[in-house]
C-alpha cells in the first residue's frame, strides 16, 4: 500500500511538473503580480544584483512554487527548495544559506511555520547577506560570522499575516495570488491539454474549469482524470459529455470542492444548524486542525459565497444551504 501510493504520488507529480510554466509569459493570470514581478526582475538584471526578497502568499496549489521557479529562471540564477517545517535547527538552514552560489534563488514554502532560532538566522542573512554561526555551548560559545553570496530568498506563506512582523518586513516586495476565475482556468487546462497530448473540446475544458475551486493545480489534476475517463470509455477526447460523465464518477461536485470543504459546510448546516459556531468547535466536528480550515477551507469557501465569518462565528449563507440542496431557514440573513 504504501509503495503504491507513493508510487502514484510520483506519477501526479512528475504530471505535474511537466506542465509548469517555465517563464513569467506563460504564466496565465495574476496579472498584477505577474506585472510587479516582471519590473522587479527586469531592473535587477539591468543592475546586475539580485532583487529583493520576494514573499509571495495564496491558497494552496495557486503557483507559488511555479513563480518561485520561474524567478530564479528569468533571473538565470538556481534554485533550492526548503520549507519551515523541514528546517529544524539553524545549523541546517545556516549550511543551506553557506551553500549558495551568487545569484541564486532559495525558495522555502511554508516560511510562517520556521523555528525560531532560525527565523532569527535569516533576518541577517536576508539584509547583509551574512550569518553568525554559534560553535559551542555556554560561556564558551562563540559566534563565527560568515559572509554569504548575494542570493534572492522567495517565502511562501498561505497569509501574510501569519509571518512575524520582522520577518515581513524583510521583504521588499509582497505579492497575493488569488483564486482564478474560469475563464482562466481553460487557459490553464487548454495549455496542460497541449502539452500533454490530449485532445480537448473548448466545452470540455470550460466544464472542468468551472469545477476547479478556482486552483489551476485541482484544474490539471481534473484534467487528468477525464483524460483517463475519455480514454477508456470514449473516444480519448475531453468533449462536454466526458467531462459530465468523468466528473460524476469522481464525485466532484459543480463548484470543485473537496473532502474538507464538503465537510465544514455539511457540518455547519447538520451539526450546529447553519451556525454561527466559533471556528475550533467546527474544526473539531469535522477532525481537523483549526488552523487548516482557517487558511486552506474556509478561503475558498468565503469567495465561493457559501459560508461567511461574523463577529459570532462562521455561519451558513443561503447559498452554502442551497449547495447541499437543503432550503435556508428564512427570513436567512445569508
Ligand atoms: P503552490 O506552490 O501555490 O501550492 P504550484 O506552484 O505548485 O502551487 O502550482 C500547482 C500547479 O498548478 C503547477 O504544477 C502548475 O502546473 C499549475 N499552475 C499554477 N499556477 C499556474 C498558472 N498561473 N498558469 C498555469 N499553470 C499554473
Amino acid at each position: 500500500d504504501g509503495i503504491v501510493s507513493s508510487y502514484a504520488d510520483q506519477a501526479e507529480r512528475d504530471a505535474e511538473a511537466s506542465v509548469r510554466p517555465k517563464r513569467l509569459d506563460e504564466f496565465v493570470g495574476q496579472h498584477r503580480v505577474r506585472e510587479q514581478l516582471e519590473l522587479l526582475l527586469h531592473s535587477a538584471l539591468r543592475r546586475g544584483s539580485p532583487p529583493d526578497h520576494i514573499l509571495l502568499s495564496g491558497s494552496p496549489g495557486l503557483g507559488k512554487t511555479t513563480l518561485a521557479m520561474i524567478v530564479a529562471a528569468e533571473l538565470g540564477g538556481g534554485l533550492r527548495i526548503t520549507s519551515g517545517p523541514a528546517i529544524e535547527r539553524s545549523g541546517d538552514l545556516a549550511a543551506v544559506l553557506t551553500s549558495l552560489a551568487a545569484g541564486d534563488v532559495l525558495f522555502i514554502d511554508e516560511i510562517h511555520r520556521i523555528a525560531k532560532p532560525a527565523e532569527e538566522l535569516l533576518y541577517s542573512a536576508m539584509e547583509d547577506f551574512r550569518v553568525d554561526v554559534i560553535v559551542g555551548k555556554g560561556p564558551g560559545a562563540t559566534a563565527i560570522p560568515l559572509d554569504l553570496e548575494p542570493f534572492t530568498l522567495v517565502g511562501a506563506t498561505t497569509r501574510a499575516g501569519l509571518l512575524t512582523g520582522p520577518m515581513r518586513d524583510r521583504f521588499g516586495f509582497v505579492g497575493h495570488l488569488e483564486f482564478y476565475e474560469p475563464a482562466e482556468l481553460q487557459r490553464v487546462i487548454t495549455r496542460a491539454a497541449g502539452i500533454l497530448g490530449v485532445a480537448i473540446e473548448p466545452d470540455g475544458a470550460a466544464e472542468i474549469a468551472g469545477r476547479s475551486r478556482g486552483t489551476p493545480r485541482i484544474a490539471n489534476r481534473l484534467l487528468r482524470r477525464v483524460r483517463d475517463f475519455a480514454e477508456v470509455r470514449g473516444d480519448g477526447v475531453v468533449s462536454l459529455a466526458a467531462a459530465h460523465a468523468a466528473l460524476a464518477v469522481y464525485d466532484v461536485d459543480d463548484l470543485g470542492l473537496d473532502r474538507l470543504d464538503k465537510a465544514v459546510i455539511r457540518a455547519l448546516v447538520d451539526t450546529f444548524g447553519g451556525g454561527p459556531v466559533g471556528l475550533s468547535t467546527l474544526a473539531v466536528a469535522v477532525g481537523e486542525q483549526p488552523d487548516t480550515v482557517e487558511e486552506v477551507c474556509e478561503p475558498f469557501l468565503v469567495r465561493a459565497g457559501l459560508l461567511a465569518r461574523t463577529p459570532r462565528g462562521r455561519v451558513a449563507t443561503a447559498a452554502g444551504w442551497r449547495h447541499l440542496g437543503r432550503t435556508p431557514p428564512a427570513p436567512g440573513p445569508g
